[in-house]
């Protein structure tokens, strides 16, 4: 193995990668908008939205983006803070929600969950807290809106751990909330830091204490929120977990922090606890055992393809983790599964404003590639010694429908065009085993909207979508000759790579499956398959 440049370790040191997962409405534009805000990569906390309006979502295909109001596209953000270099990469949350946002997640190391305090853990923070689960990242929990009534913070947790099944530890507790919110008291550091109404832009004022029994907390809140206070941080101390370091590099124990995004409030505290926890880019599981970053020359792998970013070009763009060394612009790399060589020549990096050249890049950073359709979810790009990393998983869909061309004289163009945009990967692509019919498969209902947009804008075909009763896919694996008997049910679809996959209309037929074939496991992604 090459020994690096040490300032090249020095720049992957320094990296931070993380998604945020949410259910719509919890704040996470507002929370992704403070924290540029305090890296300076945006003069003022807002522009995070206009994107949404912006010049870059203007291609055809959009305009049901714009006459919708929300974000198809999406990308990553980074900016500098205090020594640190953060990505932060943006999971589209609203109806378009879509395997995109899952898929997403496997190219950060680390997520941050919010939570709002009267609505607790909703349906989508669940859906994305699994995939986490699964990768075992560690999850960063901020309880936002403190400032309006909510949940008792004890219920909240007790929340978190029976829905998510994770254990917390708050950093921090709250003193009060909605109009008598005063603050949170610092478990760690014994500080009170204040709240003030409309402080968005004003300086944070922490107040130094003993402990939750000082009576400065009592000046300051009054007498019954400080004897709550004390009864409530001694029975986390005696009642609550331990704080320990390694159960939340796991993912199995998450740091809790109250805030209030819109206020700004919490907002920087979070973010310094969260780069001191939070993991630099790690080694990866590939073909050839794990790559270190520091040590192995470039690589990395595609996570996501995104079409039409910008109106000028009908080109896609490939957005790369990068996961090793170094990455320099007009740099040529092995493309693995192609067996060729590419060269990279105008990678993209993902501004909140504007898109931007990048001519060097770093472990843990992701760069957008113009993809003249050579790209495809999951594919390796390295230097060196060829190897690729692990697949990249595919999710249980939520909606289903069959899909034929309306004019069969457009056959050839149908197909290209349904493999073209399912390698996209926002959409799966199912075929019966007896007739070959084409079914889709997608987490967000728009995604059908979008494709039957797409296909008659850019390959100019009519489609029929036929919605299926379907709402969960598994895939199954096993006792092979079990699977074969089971392939004349219509249930039974196999995947864009003939894995066979079966499809349920409840979860309680799901569970009678189970039953009746013991010998056989149901699988929510093809991750390790
Ligand atoms: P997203 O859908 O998760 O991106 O949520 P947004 O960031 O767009 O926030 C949803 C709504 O909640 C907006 O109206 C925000 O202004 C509001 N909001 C965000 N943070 C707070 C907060 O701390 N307190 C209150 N009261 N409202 C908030």
């Amino acid at each position: 193995m090459s020994q690096m440049n040490p300032k090249w370790a020095e720049e992957i040191a320094k990296r931070r990668t993380f998604a945020i997962i949410s259910h719509p409405d919890a704040g996470k534009t507002t929370m992704t908008e403070k924290l540029l805000y305090f890296g300076g990569a945006i003069r003022e906390a807002g522009v995070v939205k206009g994107r949404k309006n912006s010049k870059h979502a203007t291609s055809d295909w959009m305009e049901i983006e714009k006459k919708r109001g929300i974000s198809v596209t999406s990308s990553a953000m980074d900016f500098e803070y205090e020594g640190h270099h953060i990505n932060i990469l943006d999971t589209p949350g609203h109806q378009d929600f879509s395997e995109d946002t899952y898929r997403t997640l496997t190219a950060a190391d680390a997520a941050v969950m919010i939570i709002d305090v009267a609505k607790g853990v909703e349906a989508q923070t669940i859906k994305l807290f699994k995939v986490c689960r699964m990768r075992g990242i560690p999850i960063f929990t901020f309880v936002n809106k403190l400032d309006r009534h909510g949940k008792d913070p004890f219920e909240l947790l007790e929340e978190i751990e029976r829905v998510l099944g994770i254990r917390s530890y708050p950093m921090n507790w709250p003193i009060g909330m909605g109009s008598h919110f005063c603050g949170v008291y610092d478990r760690h550091k014994s500080r009170v830091e204040l709240y003030e109404q409309g402080s968005e832009h004003s300086e944070i004022k922490f107040v130094e204490v003993t402990g939750a029994e000082d009576p400065l907390i009592g000046d300051r809140a009054g007498a019954d929120l400080w004897q709550q206070l004390q009864d409530e941080v001694s029975l986390l101390d005696v009642a609550g977990d331990d704080f320990n370091e390694e159960l939340i590099a796991t993912g199995q124990l998450t740091p809790v922090f109250f805030g209030s995004a819109i206020n700004n409030f919490g907002v920087q505290t979070f973010l310094d606890n969260f780069l001191e926890m939070a993991p630099a880019p790690t080694a990866k599981k590939s073909s050839i055992g794990e790559i270190d970053p520091y040590t192995r020359p470039f690589s990395g792998f595609v996570f996501k393809i995104q079409a039409n970013m910008n109106p000028a070009h009908r080109d896609r763009v490939a957005f790369l983790r990068i996961c090793s060394g170094r990455f320099e612009r007009g740099m040529a790399v092995k493309h693995v599964r192609l067996n060729k060589e590419v060269k990279l020549a105008q990678p993209l990096q993902f501004m909140a404003q504007d898109r931007a050249i990048v001519d060097e890049s770093f472990a843990g950073d992701v760069i957008g590639l113009f993809d003249p359709g050579i790209f495809q979810i999951g594919d390796t790009l390295c230097l060196g010694e060829s190897f690729e990393y692990e697949e990249m998983p595919h999710f249980s869909p939520e909606f289903f429908s069959k899909v034929t061309v309306k004019d069969a004289m457009k056959h050839k163009q149908f197909q290209k065009g349904i493999m073209q945009l399912t390698e996209e990967g926002t959409v799966q692509l199912f075929r019966t085993f007896p007739m070959d019919d084409l079914i889709l498969g997608v987490v967000g209902v728009l995604q059908f909207e979008v494709l039957e947009y797409r296909l008659k804008a850019e390959y100019g075909v009519d489609i029929m979508l036929q919605r299926l009763p379907y709402q969960i896919a598994r895939w199954v694996d096993g006792d092979k000759a079990t699977i074969d008997q089971m392939r004349s049910r219509s249930q039974i679809v196999r995947d864009r790579y003939d894995r066979p996959v079966m499809l349920f209309e409840s979860e309680y037929q799901l569970r009678m499956a189970v039953d009746k074939y013991p010998k056989l496991t149901f699988h929510e992604s093809s991750l390790g398959l």
